[in-house]
């Protein structure tokens, strides 16, 4: 079902799940606010639970501690492209009865054993912003789901709860996918397993050619397709790092600056102790190198060498 955007996605497969206020809905700290906006848009308390500190996706057993009995549903975020580890994670929404809806928005086309993102939990949320893997010219998204009532529901609440055309059987709002973003993403849909493929050329091409700094590089869980959204290095001395790859004309992002209770909006979402220690450290170390089906071999080359020249220059391996 086509949607607005992403965020919408996630709100309104939480909501046709039947999430409601006062119940509470786990995802990763180590995430984008629209992760959180979208669980408190549909009326739930978002609890934040810690991340795997080699992949930085939902930890399945910091997910399991933070469940209390007002529990209902897990969003688990496919970070950077790369799947959550969905088995044990569905093993504890089954043991305590959650929903779960796929943060997909960073992963279309990701696999996780042979199944794609999307296919995993009972909803998934995509995005087609322009900057995502397959992006549309302004806002767009979509829920998928293989449970026809959940379908249903999700049709009615992105148009004012009609069921039939003018007539409203429950509260509902507009988020229409819009037709001219439908038509850009329907010509360019059967690029994406292509631009998939070039994602992860040039992802391999900086595996190889960091393996020998000393960066922490990302990590390809076995029976993960990564597709490579970003390709995210990891340093404690990110910030050095980043202005050495500046100073020689190669732009960095960092994905995110801060954990989801970094931010003043959510800083009540804090835990106690070092329970999101993990999300805490990847906000401080990640790097997001250059990568986009256009880039050019070449230009990639040039990415390797300055950071090669950088860890050299400023020890910023570690
Ligand atoms: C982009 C993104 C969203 C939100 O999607 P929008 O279309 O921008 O609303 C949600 N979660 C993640 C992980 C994202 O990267």
């Amino acid at each position: 079902m086509g949607v607005a955007s992403g965020t919408d996605a996630i709100e309104l497969a939480l909501r046709a799940l039947g999430i409601e206020v006062g119940d509470e809905v786990v995802t990763a700290a180590a995430t984008c606010v629209p992760t959180v906006a979208a669980i408190e848009s549909a009326g739930a308390t978002p609890v934040l639970a810690d991340v795997d500190p080699e992949t930085g996706t939902l930890d399945p057993e910091a997910l399991a501690a933070a469940c209390t009995q007002r529990t209902r549903a897990v969003v688990p975020v496919h970070l950077y492209g790369q799947c959550a580890d969905m088995a044990p994670i569905l093993a504890v929404a089954r043991e305590r009865g959650l929903r779960v809806v796929e943060d997909a928005a960073q992963a279309h086309g990701a696999e996780y054993g042979g199944r794609r993102a999307g296919t995993l939990g009972d909803a998934a949320a995509f995005s087609f912003y322009p900057t995502k893997n397959l992006g549309a010219l302004g806002d767009a998204g979509i829920v998928v789901t293989d449970d026809p009532a959940v379908a249903e529901r999700v049709r009615a609440l992105r148009s004012y709860g009609e069921r039939e055309r003018y007539v409203s059987v429950e509260w509902g709002r507009n988020s229409r996918l819009d037709t001219l973003q439908a038509a850009v993403l329907a010509t360019k849909l059967p690029f994406l397993e292509r631009w998939t493929e070039r994602r992860r050329e040039l992802a391999a091409r900086y595996h190889d050619g960091l393996a020998g700094t000393g960066l922490v590089l990302p990590v390809e869980a076995p029976g993960r397709r990564h597709v490579y959204h970003l390709f995210v290095v990891r340093s404690l001395r990110r910030d050095v790092l980043r202005e050495q790859l500046a100073a020689r004309g190669v732009e960095t992002l960092v994905h995110y600056p801060r954990p989801i209770h970094g931010h003043p909006a959510y800083a009540h979402l804090a835990r106690g102790g070092a329970l999101l220690a993990r999300s805490e450290r990847l906000a401080a170390e990640a790097l997001s190198l250059p990568l986009y089906p256009d880039l050019r071999d070449d230009e990639a080359e040039q990415v390797v060498a300055a950071v090669v020249e950088a860890v050299a220059v400023e020890a910023v391996a570690r």
